[in-house]
């Protein structure tokens, strides 16, 4: 008897639905939980995904044939239930939970515990089998208040602005730079966006979703006339001649790897803020403790660490080789910090 969600070359399947979840390869019909590369690949034949992310995926894609359902709503194909429910992760994430003869499964996608009130909080769903990620699956990942880490970001640009500095934050264009500027105290100064992130702003903006006033960063502009203010921009544009040859910039990042010594130096920034769109270690462990499932499948991350302990807390835990990649930013390798 094939188990309700499978794994194969092209990625989760559903066999009596004939469905792909977040497929790596192109597929007929690919259920996907949110917009970022890893999950949401180019090439399959038709795309269902929850409103709030289809734009940004036709986006991302440049693709017209993507579908869409409320949160919450149920699609039947061949007798398996699918609804989208958030993962808190990024702005449109979801939770995909799959029901079929009473057996209950959820692939929770990215995910985040902590609401940062643009992209929905974080819905526990009760089931037999919870595939969930473990990026931050180390127990030294351990996330301050967002609160807390917004204060710093502040107090770090007011301090520039004082300075007569520029400052720069490095954040990946869809997720984490939206949550960046929704922190930001838009009354230091004027805050620009690099045309990645800007291009998501309009989108998301558009959809609805509450996103300040930003301006587009124009490479034209003279340099001085930045002074005091904040650029949001990917962590790629931090190595461009447009901001290698800048006076008086203070560099800095927000990351989850950025709690980990020796990565603020080695993405060569002043400043390093710890933010991150998933779960910390304790947020994973109440995640999974709230879907009451026995079974536990992980993927991208500490998977050998977090799947261990999971086994000794009495889980049927196992890890579920996938290709998903990490959102946009470079993993960072570490030793092993055991449990
Ligand atoms: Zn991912
Ligand atoms: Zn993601």
């Amino acid at each position: 008897m094939p188990q309700l969600l499978e794994q194969d070359d092209k990625g989760i399947y559903c066999a009596v639905a004939d469905v792909y979840i977040d497929p790596w390869k192109p597929v007929k019909k690919a259920f996907v939980t949110h917009a970022h590369a890893d999950h949401a690949r180019p090439g399959s034949a038709q795309y269902v995904c929850v409103d709030a992310s289809r734009e940004i995926i036709k986006h991302r894609l440049e693709a017209t044939n993507v579908d869409s359902l409320p949160f919450g709503k149920p699609i039947t194909v061949n007798g398996v239930k699918f609804s989208f429910h958030p993962a808190g992760h990024i702005i449109g994430s979801a939770q995909i939970r799959v029901e079929h003869k009473g057996e209950v499964w959820v692939v929770s996608g990215d995910y985040k515990t902590e609401n940062d009130q643009l992209s929905g909080g974080f819905e526990p769903l009760r089931c037999h089998t919870f595939i969930s990620e473990c990026t931050f699956g180390l127990p030294v990942f351990n996330w301050q208040p967002q609160e807390t880490v917004f204060n710093e970001i502040n107090k770090w640009w007011n301090t520039n602005k004082e300075d007569g500095k520029v400052s720069f934050i490095s954040a990946y264009s869809l997720g984490k730079a939206q949550r960046v500027i929704s922190g930001l105290d838009g009354t230091i100064g004027p805050i620009y966006c690099h045309n990645a992130v800007e291009n998501i702003n309009e989108i998301a903006r558009a959809e609805g979703f509450e996103i300040q006033d930003t301006m587009r960063l124009n490479i034209e502009m003279d340099k001085k006339s930045l002074t005091g203010g904040l650029i949001v921009a990917p962590p790629g544009f931090m190595n461009s001649n447009y901001i290698s040859r800048m006076k008086n910039v203070d560099l800095a990042s927000a990351s989850g790897w950025m709690n980990l010594r020796g990565a603020r130096r080695r993405r060569a920034v002043d400043r390093g803020f710890v933010l991150s769109d998933h779960a910390d270690w304790n947020g994973l462990l109440s995640a999974i403790s709230a879907t009451e499932a026995s079974k536990i499948l992980v993927t991208h991350g500490y998977v050998n660490v977090f799947s261990k302990y999971l086994q000794e807390l009495g889980y049927d835990a196992q890890i579920l080789q996938t290709e998903y990649e990490g959102d946009e930013v470079e993993q960072e390798v570490v030793a092993d910090e055991g449990v």
